[in-house]
């Protein structure tokens, strides 16, 4: 009996020690980060690969004492919309991705830290915060090509919310694999004219933004993947309530953005419920 109770403890540990460990860090921003965290969360510890914990940053300039164990992770997935963190702060983040760290991006992720460099190279382009010409161009379709649009102008937008469909753009891409050519995703807010360093940047999927939805009536860059010294960042725009994230899309491009995120490869298989280009899913 106790060594039977030993041998399951010992396997317990060990496959928590396999776990890939990420890191939620949220705690401010101007969506409703306390309904949407504990979604991501679960959505991670879905395939039972991940180990997931969340470190909520204090309010406002608090954040200033805030200092997250990024090291002690493979990946660091922001839900965080908000002021600036320090200098030591913003180090150690570079420092973490740089020298082989995971960053995974959600939605108003990518409109934090206009001023910071290094985060601006990171996600590619980003939105809002006074963001323009100055923060590098749009990303623009032209013939079957991702370019480089210089045109001055704000750097972020959006229409009224609705369910859109999206294109796979790099379907041989690891966290593309596998996935349909096309698929519908729920209600979500449609973020277009982001603009940024855009170095490097693989667009893995875009979407149509409306004119008659309020949007661009261009294809927008929605899922980004970046590499950043040895690190790689996924880049994902979508996100932004509790119908977004409860996306069967949603899900599975996140678990897979995640995984290859920390290690550079997905092993998750594509579950057979995954959405078509004709209707949306929920989560089961
Ligand atoms: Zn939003």
């Amino acid at each position: 009996m106790k060594l039977l109770a030993l041998l399951s403890l010992v396997t317990l540990s060990a496959s928590a020690a396999d776990k890939i460990k990420v890191l939620i860090v949220d705690g401010q921003n101007n969506h409703d980060w306390r309904k949407t965290t504990p979604v991501l969360k679960q959505i991670l510890e879905e395939p039972g690969i991940f180990s997931v914990d969340v470190d909520t940053a204090p309010g406002g300039g608090a954040v200033a004492t805030w200092s997250p164990k990024f090291s002690e992770y493979a990946v660091v997935v922001s839900n965080y919309n908000g002021a600036l963190w320090s200098p030591e702060t913003q180090e150690k983040f570079e420092k973490f991705v740089s020298e082989g760290g995971g960053f995974v991006s959600i939605h108003a992720a990518d409109n934090s830290f206009p001023e910071w460099k290094a985060y601006n190279e990171m996600i590619g382009l980003g939105g809002w915060g006074g963001r323009n010409e100055k923060s590098g161009p749009y990303m623009r379709l032209r013939d079957g090509k991702w370019t480089m649009d210089t045109t001055p102008g704000a750097g972020g937008s959006h229409g009224a919310q609705h369910e859109f469909v999206m294109t796979t753009r790099a379907p041989e891409h690891p966290i593309m694999a596998g996935l349909p050519a096309a698929w519908m995703h729920r209600q979500d807010e449609l973020y277009n004219r982001l603009r940024g360093p855009a170095k490097n940047v693989t667009v893995l999927a875009s979407a149509m933004s409306p004119k008659e939805k309020g949007g661009s009536g261009e294809e927008e860059p929605l899922l980004m993947a970046i590499p950043y010294g040895k690190g790689r960042v996924f880049h994902n725009a979508l996100g932004h309530g509790m119908e977004a994230v409860h996306c069967q899309g949603f899900a599975v491009t996140l678990q897979r953005g995640v995984e290859w995120a920390a290690t550079g490869k997905v092993t998750q298989k594509v579950p057979a419920d995954f959405p078509d280009d004709k209707a949306s899913k929920s989560r089961p």
